[in-house]
């Protein structure tokens, strides 16, 4: 992808990172975009252009590790501005994140080793000088299934989560696999049940670290569950109005319970 160049240098937005932290404005998290990021203080060698913000270009600026928040200004993780941005801003936000998590893993070329430039015309990848090899980003295709039984919702507690949340079943997507075999594939890994009827529902970037969550829905067809203990602590059908804590607004998976929920409320209510 090629990006249009704003001439005007100030009509430039920046966003600023510490690691994964985004710095943001802490009377007004809404929009963290910045002006001028050299007038907060910070210099940096890093800057990639990721969009565009109501007609100005945005990019993002790395800020060293030991960057101090000037007054007014706090670092927080991008998971937790999920829940108090709109979805644009995260979008923005999320490729911001990926693409400098791009550019910090292949400053050489996988295939030979050499140091890696930017690419000549200006498009987002980093060319072999040796090899002439581009390594553009990758995304990883990730499934996530909202399954129906009757008038309940199959939701999951992950070994790894932290809280007692309940989410949906979700898989990476494996080579040479259909988006299809993978739903079919993870839900009878992970829970021993089979399903049927699958329809999509929408998709979501999701930078952590660079996958696309491809959200499904779908019916039970047979088979008790049976949880994959490595990864899951506990899987059940919950009726629509006895739900579990769920994953926060702003997630494609709080999305698609969200909506198949209020399918089951209209059915069974
Ligand atoms: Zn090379």
């Amino acid at each position: 992808m090629t990006l249009s160049v704003v001439t005007q240098p100030e009509l430039k937005l920046w966003l600023l990172f510490r690691g994964h932290e985004l710095l943001v404005s802490v009377e007004s998290s809404a929009f963290p975009l910045y002006p001028h990021y050299d007038a907060l203080g910070f210099v940096s060698d890093e800057q990639h252009v990721v969009g565009e913000h109501e007609g100005r270009q945005v990019s993002v600026v790395r800020l060293t590790e030991d960057a101090v928040e000037p007054e007014g200004y706090h670092f927080q993780s991008l998971r937790s501005l999920l829940l108090s941005i709109d979805a644009d801003s995260f979008s923005l936000a999320a490729t911001a994140s990926q693409v400098l998590e791009w550019a910090n893993s292949h400053r050489f070329c996988c295939r030979c080793g050499t140091p890696t430039q930017p690419h000549p015309r200006g498009e987002r990848a980093r060319v072999c000088p040796a090899c002439a090899y581009h390594q553009y980003p990758r995304i990883h295709p990730c499934v996530i299934v909202a399954i129906t039984k009757d008038d309940t919702i199959l939701l999951a507690r992950a070994q790894r989560f932290v809280r007692p949340m309940y989410s949906l079943l979700a898989g990476f997507v494996e080579v040479g696999e259909t988006l299809e075999h993978a739903v079919m594939r993870e839900v009878a890994e992970e829970s021993g049940v089979q399903v049927k009827n699958l329809r999509y529902f929408g998709s979501q970037s999701w930078p952590f670290p660079n996958n696309l969550m491809l959200a499904f829905q779908a019916e039970w067809a047979s088979g008790e569950i049976v949880i994959q203990e490595e990864e899951i602590m506990d899987a059940q059908f919950f009726r629509f109005d006895a739900l579990p804590e769920i994953p926060p607004s702003g997630s494609i998976a709080s999305q698609v319970i969200h909506a198949t929920v209020t399918e089951l409320a209209a059915s069974y209510r």
